[in-house]
């Protein structure tokens, strides 16, 4: 089957529009900017969507997707298109990880930052960065992860977390949906950012053990990424930045 033949119905497709949505949201988002990709894992497990190297993040649509085994290689394609430079990320931790279903890797200059000075790494002060209370690692070799031993360091850094930075370099997350990489992505730079602004104030007070168990107790996860998603869906629809036939 070539990318030509699938329909709106076809899960497939369905996740292609989805992959395509969350990159151009991202984009929009100031998260992701000429570089980065999100990845989505198809049904049965060992092969994931990924842009190609040489569309733009900001015109992606989901008939350029690439579908990728764990390898790294592209299984099925869209003519002679390569995957990004850095597929060996996302297919080393989907390889690692069966929990997650969708990666996103990003750029973000500010959120980097916490990877460049002593004694400052990113502290939870957000409530909805308590995704990420178990740890949020960096990997020290801010090398391009350009082939599968880089990979695997780099899932090796992240280990059972949900997120972590690569120094000098960027952000890696994961998640159990493309909606919920959208989500995080989006929170975790939000985190960064608001990090930065109370340093910016004072000498900084972030969330206690106590803090993190209060707001977890009434909250729902899937019920706060189908916000979101829905959310950032309707404003860049109606903006013309996703395309309003997509149903997802
Ligand atoms: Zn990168």
């Amino acid at each position: 089957m070539n990318n030509a033949q699938h329909s709106q119905n076809d899960a497939e497709y369905v996740l292609r529009m989805k992959v395509a949505a969350c990159t151009l949201m991202l984009v929009n988002e100031k998260c992701m900017n000429y570089s980065g990709h999100v990845s989505g894992r198809l049904p049965g497990g060992d092969t994931f969507l990924i842009q190609p190297i040489d569309v733009p993040r900001s015109g992606l649509r989901p008939d350029d997707l690439l579908v990728c085994n764990l390898d790294g290689e592209v299984v099925r394609g869209n003519g002679d298109s390569k995957p990004p430079a850095e597929t060996a990320l996302h297919a080393e931790i989907l390889r690692a990880r069966p929990d997650v279903n969708s990666v996103a890797h990003f750029h973000h200059d500010l959120t980097n930052s916490f990877t460049l000075v002593e004694d400052m790494p990113l502290r939870i002060v957000k409530n909805h960065a308590i995704r990420w209370r178990s740890g949020m690692p960096v990997h020290p070799d801010p090398a391009h992860v350009a082939n599968a031993e880089l990979g695997r360091a780099v899932a090796n850094t992240l280990g059972p977390h949900h997120a972590m930075q690569i120094r000098a370099h960027g952000q890696v997350i994961t998640a159990e949906s493309v909606e919920a990489v959208l989500t995080d992505s989006i929170h975790f730079v939000e985190n960064a950012q608001a990090m930065h602004n109370a340093c910016v104030l004072g000498r900084l007070a972030p969330l206690s053990d106590a803090d993190m168990e209060s707001f977890a107790k009434y909250f729902k996860r899937d019920r706060h990424v189908d916000k979101l998603w829905r959310y950032y869906l309707e404003c860049w629809q109606t903006a013309g930045v996703v395309p309003a036939e997509w149903q997802i």
